[in-house]
């Protein structure tokens, strides 16, 4: 070994994390981390930080729970101030999170409400900067997945949320955000493997994960001079509230990560070193890409 380097110990996989079958509740939307059984792992025992955002100012929408509450906590581990923002409704699992960038030395604040309004989103964005004395980091990872068998059964309410959370909140929050971010700032955007490979059941969901896709390439190239970077991340199946609360039927739950190579679902902590790579300036001339996490069905 090394002299003072501790040797790596080697992980299967395959066997880090649980695999189907699983038997976790049916919940209502938006759901919380308390009811998936088993359990999800945010990072929050197990991610370490190395330093690699210290004194960054990050905004991350859907921080409660999830990969939004994955990267929270990776980015305060590697020393950013945090303000997350989520429903009202999930204000316990925000405590959560809110406690544990705090425990971090770092400015934290959890900052409530419904991104489908532009009002409030602009209203977010100044909230954090002020919290933060700025804001170079914009992570959206909020976002709406209710399945539906039939176009005929998707309704254009749903149609409509679904786009305002997963589309126009991007907007709103990207073009409030691009008026105050300093050179150097990064914008990291939550696509899907359904961008590329949409399930018949997510008509509306994968076409606003398609059109995340576009929306990343298409600003990466119109801020790059400013020197503002903006890529994406593709998850594929990951174990969150969004799957049993509506994002699934209930039953394909019950073999969710099967049909991957790695022959189980992602925890949320398994995306957050992609969140902290693109936001970082270690990824410096990576700007407009979409990095999969998909346990192995590739992005196309
Ligand atoms: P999650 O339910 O834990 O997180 C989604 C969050 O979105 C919620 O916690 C909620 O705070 C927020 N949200 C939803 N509607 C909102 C609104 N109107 N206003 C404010 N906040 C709102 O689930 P997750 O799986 O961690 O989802 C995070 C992101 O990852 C989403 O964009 C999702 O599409 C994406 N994703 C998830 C998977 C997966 O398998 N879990 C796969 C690919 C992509
Ligand atoms: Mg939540």
């Amino acid at each position: 070994m090394s002299k003072g380097k501790t040797e790596t110990v080697l992980i299967n996989p395959v066997t880090q994390y649980p695999g189907p079958p699983f038997d976790t509740p049916k919940q209502s939307a938006p759901g919380t981390v308390h009811k998936l059984h088993p359990p999800a792992d945010h990072g929050e025992t197990s991610y370490k930080g190395h330093g690699r955002l210290a004194g960054r100012r990050a905004l991350v929408t859907g921080g409660d729970s999830g990969i939004g509450r994955a990267a929270a906590i990776a980015f305060a581990r590697e020393g950013a101030h945090v303000v997350i923002n989520y429903l009202p409704e999930e204000e316990a699992d925000a405590r959560e999170v809110i406690k544990l960038v705090e425990a971090e030395g770092v400015a934290a604040k959890g900052i409530p409400g419904d991104l489908k309004d532009e009002a409030f989103c602009r209203s977010l964005v100044k909230q954090a900067a002020e919290v933060m004395g700025g804001l170079d980091i914009l992570a959206n990872v909020a976002g709406k997945q209710t399945h539906q068998e039939s176009i005929a059964d998707l309704t254009t309410e749903q149609f409509d949320a679904t786009y305002k959370t997963n589309v126009y909140a991007l907007f709103w929050l990207c073009k409030a955000a691009l008026e105050i971010m300093p050179a150097g700032s990064t914008i990291v955007n939550t696509a899907s493997i359904q961008s590329y490979s949409p399930s018949d059941i997510l008509l509306d969901y994968a076409s606003t994960k398609a059109a995340i896709v576009a929306f990343t390439k298409s600003l990466a190239k119109q801020v790059a001079e400013k020197g503002i970077r903006v890529n994406a991340v593709a998850p594929g199946p990951f174990w969150t509230a969004l799957q049993p609360s509506g994002g699934q039927p209930i039953e394909k739950i019950r073999d969710f990560g099967a049909q991957v190579p790695l022959k189980r679902p992602g925890q949320p902590v398994e995306c957050a070193p992609l969140y902290v790579l693109l936001a970082s300036s270690e990824s410096s001339y990576v700007t407009g890409e979409t990095y999969g996490v998909t346990g192995g069905n590739p992005l196309p």
